[in-house]
């Protein structure tokens, strides 16, 4: 994969050609994955004002006139890890306490409202404008995927942390693809294991 290929992992290609979380869990998998370790930190898609705001615009998290600043950028990125936490303790691990104090804090402040569709059908709306609005979306994401059940099959790749919907039906998968980082990661225990075997006591008499 060359470097213009892993730009466009994350939004225009998934690991694996894996198909992306199902309806608007996808938003939330796309905010986790607008940043990977693995990457260079300016690859960040919430990087700095402006690229959250282009981001975020594309999306629909916020309405223009909108105008995103460093401090929204910093909030963002802790909300965005923090949610990376939650979905690495679908594995069946525990959340982690920073991760859970900052999704209270930020759970305590959204204001959300009850729309109604022509047809009577219900929606919940943020009430407020640019970064709040963005955050109350990703958190009404957030419920609803764990009301309808579909949550635990988020997961955070456990080399990379890339979030990645599991389809598997034992829900087994733990890394984003078999072919990047599960193969690392066997290499590296492979190496690992190889270098015991091959360790020979050496003296210095
Ligand atoms: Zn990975």
């Amino acid at each position: 994969m060359d470097d213009r290929d892993k730009r466009r992992v994350g939004e225009q290609i998934e690991p694996g050609g894996r198909p992306k979380a199902p309806g608007r869990l996808e938003t939330l998998q796309r905010f986790v994955n607008t940043y990977n370790k693995d990457f260079p930190p300016a690859w960040d898609r919430l990087g700095t004002p402006a690229k959250a705001q282009a981001w975020l615009l594309r999306k629909g998290l916020v309405a223009p006139p909108v105008r995103i600043t460093y401090g929204d950028v910093a909030r963002l990125r802790e909300i965005r890890e923090a949610l990376r936490a939650l979905v690495a303790a679908n594995h069946g691990s525990a959340v982690p306490r920073g991760a859970l104090g900052t999704l209270r804090h930020e759970g305590a402040g959204v204001r959300l409202r009850v729309g109604f569709g022509p047809r009577g059908a219900t929606e919940l709306e943020p009430v407020g404008r640019g970064a709040d609005a963005a955050v109350a979306t990703v958190l009404d994401i957030l419920h609803e995927a764990q009301i309808s059940g579909l949550w635990p099959r988020l997961k955070a790749c456990r080399q990379c942390g890339y979030a990645f919907f599991d389809r598997s039906k034992n829900r087994s998968a733990a890394w984003c693809a078999m072919s990047i980082c599960g193969n690392r990661t066997k290499n590296r225990t492979y190496r690992r294991r190889r270098a015991r075997s091959h360790a020979v006591p050496t003296s210095r008499s």
